[in-house]
């Protein structure tokens, strides 16, 4: 998950890195409110996770609060990359003498964590990695040893970090590892790092993703989750524990197994090229054990779908041999009773597969058609679905 900048600043906060007075607004009155109490000039951000809102006219200086009041409405419900801003964070402005960048980072092909450090920093330091990446430091750290005081001297000096810096440099780093560790993030990012005039060293941007997958051992994160952005299909089938994902097509699929139902995608998707185009609405993986329930939950989700037209189930029996899937799919049928209103092209194959289709041949359910092969089904389905 991605966090806003003002959660960023906030967690930056609780483990001690240094940033501004700040506050959150919806509306300008409020962008006002906040730039009083905190006093003097301010910077109004627009609240998207998306990069470069500097550049789009996101984040903009005010000499006051009436200022902040114009800035932040002129800020809220812009489009920036396709994020609706609905959110501005009010910042105390800081006078800045000199823009750093630095990250940490889970670096997956080299199977370690990653730092990043730059003197070069701000809102072209994509651009200077191009141009000049060794301006970038990249450093390995160690998820056994992490970075200690002695590592995070190396950092500041292999990145070349001015002397006068040095040592608070290395303070945040130390202080960012501790985010980055106990938070369970695959990403710290703080763009800009800066120096103020009065040799401060602040965080002014800071971008965090977190480990979805440490989600059990950071009951706190819960509230970090932005509810209005999450499709209403999707939070339905993350509160049943199943792995969907809302597409924008027309044909609903479900299959066992992530590999599988990728490739059913591309097979769908190609064969929808000969119908009209049509493609698939989503991916929803039920996993091994396809049970009655499961196959019953996914198929409401899909059903609940107003954009899909018709559903493919594509199974191969394993371990859940096919005849414990037709079951499934014949039960799942029953407990959803009339909700179960477009047809069902089933394709069956693997463990069982003779039984399997006899079970479904034998309930002959009225939306249910069987396909031999995945090609076949897929043809069928996006047919279907054109109609
Ligand atoms: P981004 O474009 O989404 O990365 O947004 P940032 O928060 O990094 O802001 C972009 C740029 O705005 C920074 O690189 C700074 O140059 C400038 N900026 C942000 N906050 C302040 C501030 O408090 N004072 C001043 N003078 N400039 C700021
Ligand atoms: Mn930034």
């Amino acid at each position: 998950m991605d966090l806003f900048e003002y959660q960023a600043r906030d967690l930056f906060d609780k483990h001690g890195v240094p940033v501004l007075a700040a506050a959150i607004a919806t509306t300008a009155d409020e962008a006002e409110a906040a730039a009083r109490e905190i006093g003097g000039k301010v910077v109004v951000k627009a609240q998207v996770k998306v990069g470069g809102r500097g550049k789009a006219g996101g984040v903009k200086l005010a000499e006051n609060p009436t200022d902040a009041r114009e800035k932040a409405s002129a800020i809220l419900g812009m489009d920036i990359k396709g994020h609706e801003v609905r959110t501005v964070m009010i910042a105390a402005a800081a006078p800045i003498e000199a823009e750093y960048y630095l990250a940490i980072l889970l670096d997956r092909s080299n199977r370690t964590f990653l730092v990043m450090a730059s003197v070069s920093g701000g809102m072209d330091i994509e651009e200077v990695a191009h141009t000049a990446p060794e301006k970038l430091a990249k450093i390995p750290v160690s998820a056994v040893d992490g970075i200690s005081l002695a590592k995070a001297k190396e950092i500041v000096a292999a990145a070349n970090f001015p002397l006068d810096v040095a040592d608070q440099v290395a303070d945040v780093l130390l202080k960012l590892w501790e985010v980055f560790q106990s938070e369970d993030a695959t990403l710290v990012e703080v763009n800009p790092l800066v120096k103020t005039k009065d040799g401060k060293v602040i965080a002014l941007d800071g971008k965090i993703t977190l480990d979805d997958n440490a989600e059990f051992r950071q009951p706190d994160h819960e509230a970090l989750v932005d509810h209005a952005a999450t499709n209403a299909l999707e939070a339905a089938a993350k509160a049943k524990n199943l792995n969907y994902v809302k597409l924008d097509g027309q044909v609903g699929i479900i299959g066992n197994g992530a590999g599988l139902v990728m490739s059913t995608l591309d097979v769908v998707a190609y064969a929808g090229t000969k119908h009209g185009g049509v493609r698939p609405a989503n991916f929803l993986d039920i996993g091994g054990g396809a049970s009655a329930q499961i196959m019953a939950d996914g198929l409401s989700i899909i059903l609940g779908d107003k954009d899909v037209k018709s559903v493919f189930v594509n199974v191969f029996g394993g371990i859940t041999a096919c005849d414990a899937v037709a079951d499934g799919i014949v039960q799942a049928l029953e407990l959803l009773g009339d909700k179960a209103t477009k047809p069902i092209v089933v394709r069956l194959d693997g463990n069982n597969v003779v039984e399997g289709r006899a079970i479904l041949a034998k309930a002959a359910h009225p939306l249910i058609e069987q396909a031999d092969t995945m090609d076949g089904a897929a043809n069928r389905a996006a047919e279907l679905a054109a109609k």
